[in-house]
């Protein structure tokens, strides 16, 4: 029988309850147990894919394809196992396939309803995740924040595994408790009344976590305790931490595993524990050299605020890059637009040891990010190009290499002269009967790698599988004149004669992949290219 755990969050989101589960996954796990993970978003869209960077964050790409949650990222990052489908649902998703049954006349001339029905589709929904994952342990972390309209329904339905599976279900809370700077103490009382607010969701909590900028004291878990109705013990001290990774052994040192065992009148299993992980993470506090690595983007800004989400899996991937060099990584965010507005800024892309430029869509800041490419071509700064990176760079080659004036992308310039860029055949209908929803290339196809190039070099194989997640394409009507250019062509995908990895000879590394090798990455296991990308850059 599968043990459920369902974490919940309180007070705010943002807290890093996404890490919190995975963190917990990534301790049963090191007892020995098969764990899998369900992301529950209750927004309506039906998967990731159809919303905007900024709003969202990073839109996480699985090897079956599903455009997905950033939190999807961090359970493969933590628990190094890849997700599907399964392990995510959102309430579009849920509605999606209750109202498709009811058109078909499957529920039987009854009157459908959201309780029980859509209810039933949840629950449906997690048991699959749990048989076809065969978990032991099956976490199912709850979008969203306690109180809020949207999630009610999650709610009722982790209620009604309780009822189902007494034993069997466990609650977690992750809270925060917030230290507002006039007053200068731990205030307990937000969390007091999350606790409060999932009970009259008929939820008793059996773990609250603690997050806060420092760790908990004693008085206030008993505070906690007393008022939230746990034991003290079972109350689980969460502060800010420098790396996400720190946070099972920080959870650790409260002893939550056992505890989650004892709750479940288990046992640990002989396993390897965490001792790789601990390493990493005594690396992580320890390194001092850094390698400084730009990303050069556009969905950085939110109002006032910088946020990074959108970039999550090239942020840890390029992290986990440095780790492995035994170096400290210092990230930077560069706004592309720059160097649109500002031809002369480009000049301090030489302060970086190696620029990456990932993902995206769209017109806005595309100059510039050519610009840059150029500029990095020419004074032989490491480049890693992903996905729309790599259309760009193969752009800025066509343009100032080959000599193609104005050539371009169709997704920027339909009529362009020199599409180098092309639409792919098969999503030529998509555009036009505008169907956008999970309709581009994605999830994992094989690529094929050329010898003699970096690419197979890093990789160490000749065949590999790689994650995508577009509709353009290098047009193969080009090719020839860039390889007679010097353009190599390092990886292809031999079913549809895609080019998949391109780089360029007498630069100590310009590589970049049609395909997405963040999504890849793993703490204890680098991405070949992301990894030579940064020996590269730290040679530099
Ligand atoms: N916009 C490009 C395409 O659709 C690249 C997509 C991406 O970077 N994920 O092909």
């Amino acid at each position: 029988m599968t043990k459920y755990i369902f974490v919940i969050g309180g007070v705010m989101s943002g807290v890093g309850k996404g890490v919190a589960t995975a963190s917990l996954g990534k301790i049963l796990a090191s007892r020995g147990y098969n764990v899998s993970l369900v992301k529950i978003d209750p927004y309506l869209n039906v998967d990731a894919g159809t919303m905007n960077p900024v709003e969202h964050g990073e839109v996480f790409v699985t090897e079956d394809g599903l455009e997905t949650d950033q939190d999807l990222g961090n359970y493969e990052r933590f628990l190094d196992r890849n997700m599907h489908a399964c392990n995510s649902m959102t309430t579009g998703s849920v509605f999606k396939s209750v109202i498709e049954r009811e058109r078909d006349l499957k529920y039987e001339g009854k009157c459908v309803e959201t309780i029980p029905h859509v209810t039933e589709e949840v629950q449906k929904r997690i048991k699959k995740a749990a048989s076809e994952t065969g978990a032991d342990f099956l976490l199912v972390e709850i979008g969203g924040t306690v109180g809020e309209y949207q999630n009610m329904l999650f709610l009722e339905a982790a209620r009604l595994t309780r009822l189902l599976h007494p034993q069997d279900t466990l609650f977690i809370l992750v809270s925060y408790l917030p230290i507002p700077k006039m007053v200068g103490e731990m205030k307990t009382k937000p969390t007091q009344h999350a606790a409060r607010t999932l009970n009259s969701a008929g939820i008793q909590p059996d773990f609250i976590i603690a997050r806060s900028e420092v760790p908990l004291d004693e008085p206030r878990k008993k505070k906690i305790a007393i008022f939230c109705n746990v034991a003290p013990d079972d109350v689980i001290s969460a502060p800010d931490i420098t790396s996400i990774y720190e946070i099972p052994v920080n959870f650790e040192k409260d002893r939550i595993g056992n505890k989650i065992l004892k709750k479940f009148r288990m046992k640990p299993k002989k396993a390897a524990g965490l001792t790789g992980w601990n390493r990493l993470v005594r690396k992580i506090r320890t390194v001092s050299k850094p390698v400084k690595i730009g990303i050069i983007g556009k969905y950085f800004n939110s109002g006032n605020f910088v946020i990074k989400d959108a970039y999550l899996s090239v942020i840890e991937a390029t992290k986990h890059a440095a780790w492995h060099w035994d170096r400290k990584p210092e990230i930077q965010w560069l706004d592309s637009e720059i160097y649109e507005k500002n031809p002369r800024a480009l000049k301090a892309l030489s302060k970086y040891d190696g620029i990456i430029v990932p993902g995206g869509f769209g017109d806005r800041g595309v100059e510039g990010k050519i610009k840059a490419i150029g500029y990095v071509r020419k004074y032989k700064i490491p480049f890693l190009g992903l996905c729309y990176g790599m259309q760009l760079a193969t752009i800025e080659f066509a343009r100032n290499v080959c000599g193609l004036k104005n050539a371009h992308t169709t997704e920027v310039n339909k009529n362009t002269r020199h599409p180098v860029i092309d639409i792919m055949e098969e999503q030529k209908q998509n555009l036009e009967k505008s169907n956008y929803g999970a309709s581009m290339r994605l999830g994992a196809y094989r690529c094929v790698l050329t010898a003699d190039t970096l690419a197979q070099e890093a990789y160490g194989k000749k065949e590999v599988w790689e994650r995508h997640r577009h509709r353009y394409e290098l047009n193969n009507n080009y090719r020839q004149i860039l390889e007679s250019r010097g353009l190599v062509v390092s990886g292809v995908n031999p079913e549809k004669n895609l080019i998949e990895i391109i780089e360029i000879k007498n630069h100590p590394f310009f590589v970049g992949s049609q395909f997405h090798p963040e999504f890849l990455s793993r703490p204890l296991r680098p991405h070949p290219l992301f990894r030579d990308f940064v020996k590269a850059s730290i040679r530099k």
